[in-house]
């Protein structure tokens, strides 16, 4: 019986040169596979095509490439991009490519569902099976990549890591994700176009900033109430606002970073004078702007977006305060992409 292929995309550059000399040819051949993988993104090695028919056979031979593919893509009205990926294991995460007039962003996946139980999130729906590997992390940001030079004929020029799943509880992973997309073997983006979005687990925010990381930091905070925030994000009963507080204060001091502050204003929930007061209580502690997101629906009405006359309260007392507001419109609500929306419905 065959031994079992491994996986060629778990060998080092190193790995892969030091293959190649055992096999009698020369340490370059290494260089171009690592290449094929890593910046073209082959998922055979048949596209290998400077590499000669005998190589690519041999290679064939003795690897697999365990990479990610991508199951369905739908695209919206509005330019929007929402890619099924199937993992090697067949389990299904998704990723989604916002295009604007000058930029693509890439919305990736850290997990497979989530832990976190997020009441308006429809992520929070499907139990958290398990980590993505850093690979399918990058692969997810490659495919993007691939799709805003085929459809939009630029590459893609932002990374949030907002899709399923909560970063920061698969730390690792995504920062050597993040490595790999920064390095220049790999797409050698900048870290200062990587965003990694957390719904805030303290610790970890301080360990990025013992980490000295260079990308930038968002939190869903959605509401600087205790009881508010526990009752609509229910670990925060576990990481109350003082801890994140506390946190976030040790990020700026270490990164000297500013955070952004993603929040909803839903009815009846968090639309009031004293809601706002909060907010801007809690962005005294570190340099912060606060991104008012549109609420994106994903079930029979809970939750619901507060009206304009709640926003534009937001806005004016936020900046009557000397604090950077922003309001984002969804994208790609028709084909359930937007932000929480992900949970593989098709
Ligand atoms: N776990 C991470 C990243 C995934 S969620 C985090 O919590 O930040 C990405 C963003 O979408 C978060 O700001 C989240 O609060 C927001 N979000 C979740 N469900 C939403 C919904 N139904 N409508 C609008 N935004 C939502």
């Amino acid at each position: 019986m065959q031994a079992e292929k491994k996986d060629i995309r778990a060998l080092t550059k190193e790995q892969l040169r030091d293959f190649f000399v055992k096999e009698g040819d020369k340490a370059f051949r290494g260089n171009q596979v690592y290449e094929w993988l890593w910046q073209k993104g082959a998922h055979s090695f048949e596209a290998m095509t400077n590499l000669s028919k005998p190589t690519r056979q041999m290679l064939e031979d003795n690897f697999v490439i365990n990479h990610i593919k991508v199951d369905l893509m739908q695209r919206s009205s509005d330019g929007t991009i929402k890619n099924a990926v199937r993992l090697h294991d067949d389990l299904i995460v998704e990723s989604v490519l916002i295009p604007t007039d000058t930029r693509t962003t890439a919305c990736v996946s850290s997990q497979v569902g989530c832990s976190l139980d997020c009441k308006f999130c429809a992520t929070a729906r499907l139990k958290r099976m398990r980590n993505l590997n850093p690979d399918e992390i990058y692969d997810q940001v490659v495919a993007i990549d691939n799709e805003s030079r085929l459809y939009f004929s630029r590459p893609l020029s932002n990374i949030v890591f907002m899709g399923m799943g909560e970063p920061l509880m698969n730390y690792n992973n995504v920062l050597k994700a993040i490595d790999k997309i920064t390095s220049e073997e790999g797409l050698g983006m900048s870290p200062r176009r990587i965003t990694v979005s957390t719904s805030g687990v303290p610790k970890m925010i301080k360990k990025m900033a013992d980490d000295e990381v260079k990308f930038k930091l968002a939190v869903s905070l959605h509401s600087a109430l205790d009881d508010v925030r526990t009752s609509i994000m229910p670990f925060n009963s576990t990481f109350p606002l003082q801890d994140l507080r506390e946190a976030l204060e040790y990020w700026y001091s270490k990164t000297k970073s500013r955070i952004t502050y993603e929040y909803v204003v839903w009815s009846g929930i968090n639309d009031k004078r004293k809601d706002v007061e909060a907010l801007v209580r809690f962005c005294r502690f570190a340099p912060s702007k606060v991104n008012l997101i549109e609420y994106n629906p994903i079930d029979d009405g809970a939750f619901q977006q507060a009206d304009e006359s709640a926003i534009k309260l937001y806005q004016e007392i936020l900046e009557r305060n000397g604090i950077t507001v922003t309001v984002r419109r969804s994208r790609g609500k028709d084909i359930d992409a937007a932000c929480g929306q992900l949970a593989n419905k098709s």
